[in-house]
Parts: structure tokens; sequence; C-alpha cells
């Protein structure tokens, strides 16, 4: 497996039918999103299961930025053509551990069957 730098990486992103549709921003929001939720789970534990109320407090907020994150990338990522949500059909219908992947790498959407190589 080839090791990927952030740049390569970023380049990869902006080159897959995400960044060409001009969707690569949701992902950015997506990141910030997950990027709270983390912070929320740490928060969790800095304050520890001695108060109770904070504690819960910060994993409901944790859990609540982690739908949200889900939520948003399932919703937000769609066909360039039909409006389709390739995210929430990639969620679905692929193993949890590589649907993120498996939306870059799509070469047609599974909705209206057109190629995504050709976004406009
Ligand atoms: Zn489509």
């Amino acid at each position: 497996m080839p090791v990927v730098s952030e740049e390569g990486l970023v380049a990869a992103l902006r080159d897959s039918w995400i960044g060409k549709s001009g969707q690569l921003w949701k992902l950015g929001v997506a990141l910030v999103l997950m990027a709270i939720g983390i912070v929320c789970a740490i928060g969790a534990f800095v304050v520890g299961t001695d108060v109770p109320r904070p504690f819960g407090l910060w994993m409901i907020a944790f859990v609540f930025f982690g739908v949200l994150f889900f939520a948003w990338l399932s919703i937000s990522i769609r066909c360039p053509f039909c409006r389709g949500p390739i995210m929430w059909w990639t969620a679905s219908k692929t193993s949890h551990d590589l649907w993120p992947l498996t939306v870059f790498t799509l070469q047609e959407c599974p909705y209206c069957r057109k190629s995504l190589r050709s976004t406009p």
C-alpha cells in the first residue's frame, strides 16, 4: 500500500468526482463536525466520571456530533446529475469499514448510472 502524503490525499480528493463536482467543502464541514465530536469525547474523559452530570453532557455532545457528522455526509454528498444521495447509498450498501472509501472510487452513479468520471 503506497504511503499517501497529505498533499497527495488532497490532490486525490480534488481529482475525485466529489472534488470535480465542487462538493469538497462538504467534506471539510464533515471534518470540522468530527473534530468537535472528538473534542467532546476527550472532554468527557478529562472531566471524568467523578462528576457524572458533566460527563454525561460531554458524551451526549459527542454522540450528537457523531450523528450530525454521519447525517451531514449522507445527505450532502450527492450525484451531480440526479442529486441522488450517493454517500447514503454507499453507507447502506457497503461494509462499514470501507464505505468512506467506496464513495471516492465509484465509477458511476448507483441511481442514474451516469459516469461520475465526466462530472460537469
Ligand atoms: Zn445520479
